[in-house]
């Protein structure tokens, strides 16, 4: 497949898309019904869609017994550890192997045309940013989802949390679906934004960003402060009527759902014909330069900020333009 046909290539290989990456279309006006319908398709698929199936079948199959989970013990945490580590290491590894190790699809719609493999750096332990990102995923990552999952589970388990069924609440669980993606995003960009400040990017953020050109192990390769930060998002399920399928949707959207901004392709190519958007171009972005698209588009807070890029030349500016302010701004600071 020609990838020209969607986008362009620079001298240094790096393929960027012809369209700008734009907000959610309800914020543009005049409304515009195609725009609307491409981005409810993506909105949908494939990765949501995929998160509740996943929920669904932890629920139903990799779930002890409510009467199980009202005490702690270790049989079923170990469980739900092992399912969540096995689950990740199946799907993070299936898109390394195919994109990464046997680069099956070679540098096509590849943000950045370099392999990080070919790139060692002292960054990284062992120099690899593959295995700097699988010991932190599986290190802190899985244990504190983990933690997370077994804290709402007991909750649940012990009448803590207000557990409501489809059957009694159909409209307000049809609407918790479409709104929890929205929530996703809404609290990455709370927990994200603050730790870009000085001190707590030293400290914390800045292990996440050793990933300039990330890739699928980069996902979760954070600080554990930044982990237990980004898998809070959880807890609201200890405060709205929902049922526990939901906490597991909302932690797989952030376990499984952190590898989308990180695959570092704009489409996977299984066949010819029709190539599988992969909906990640603003995280790469955020990667790329760092003071940008702190959230993920659907929710316009960037654009609100000033803080949004759309990947082309134009947004350069505007960020060169601000980087260049905040610089004097400083300057001006020091000398009095
Ligand atoms: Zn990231
Ligand atoms: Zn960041």
């Amino acid at each position: 497949m020609d990838d020209l046909r969607y986008g362009r290539r620079n001298k240094r290989g790096d393929w960027s898309p012809n369209e700008p990456l734009q907000i959610a279309p309800f914020y543009r006006l005049p409304w515009n019904a195609r725009d609307i319908l491409a981005w409810a398709k993506a909105y949908f698929f494939p990765w949501s869609v995929a998160w509740m199936a996943i929920a669904l079948i932890y629920w139903n199959f990799l779930t002890p017994s409510v009467e199980t989970m009202k005490t702690i013990s270790p049989g079923w945490v170990l469980f739900i550890f092992a399912r969540n580590a096995a689950a990740l290491l199946l799907f993070f590894g299936a898109i390394e192997l195919r994109l990464y190790v046997k680069r099956s699809q070679g540098a096509q719609f590849k943000y950045n045309g370099k392999f990080p493999a070919d790139n060692k750096s002292d960054v990284f332990m062992f120099r690899s940013q593959t295995i700097d990102g699988a010991i932190r995923t599986f290190g802190t990552g899985v244990p504190i989802w983990t933690a997370y999952e077994v804290l709402i589970l007991w909750c649940y388990a012990n009448g803590y949390g207000a557990w409501t069924t489809f059957a009694d609440h159909p409209i307000w669980f049809i609407a918790l679906w479409l709104a929890i993606p929205i929530w996703h995003e809404f609290h990455f960009y709370c927990v994200h934004r603050p730790i870009h400040l000085p001190f707590l990017y030293k400290h914390i953020h800045s292990i996440h960003h050793n990933s300039v050109n990330p890739s699928p192990w980069s996902s979760l390769s954070m600080h554990p402060i930044e982990q237990a930060l980004f898998f809070s998002s959880c807890l609201l399920f200890l405060i709205i009527p929902a049922h526990p399928v939901f906490a597991l949707f909302q932690l797989n959207f952030s376990a499984m759902g952190s590898i989308v901004g990180h695959i570092g392709y704009d489409k996977m190519v299984f066949n010819e014909d029709t190539p599988i958007d992969v909906n990640g171009y603003n995280h790469y972005l955020h990667h790329k330069y760092f003071e940008v698209n702190y959230g993920d588009g659907s929710v316009p807070i960037d654009k609100i900020m000033g803080t949004f890029h759309d990947g082309t030349p134009a947004y350069d500016d505007i960020l060169d333009q601000r980087m260049k302010k905040r610089r004097d701004k400083l300057a001006a600071k020091a000398q009095r």
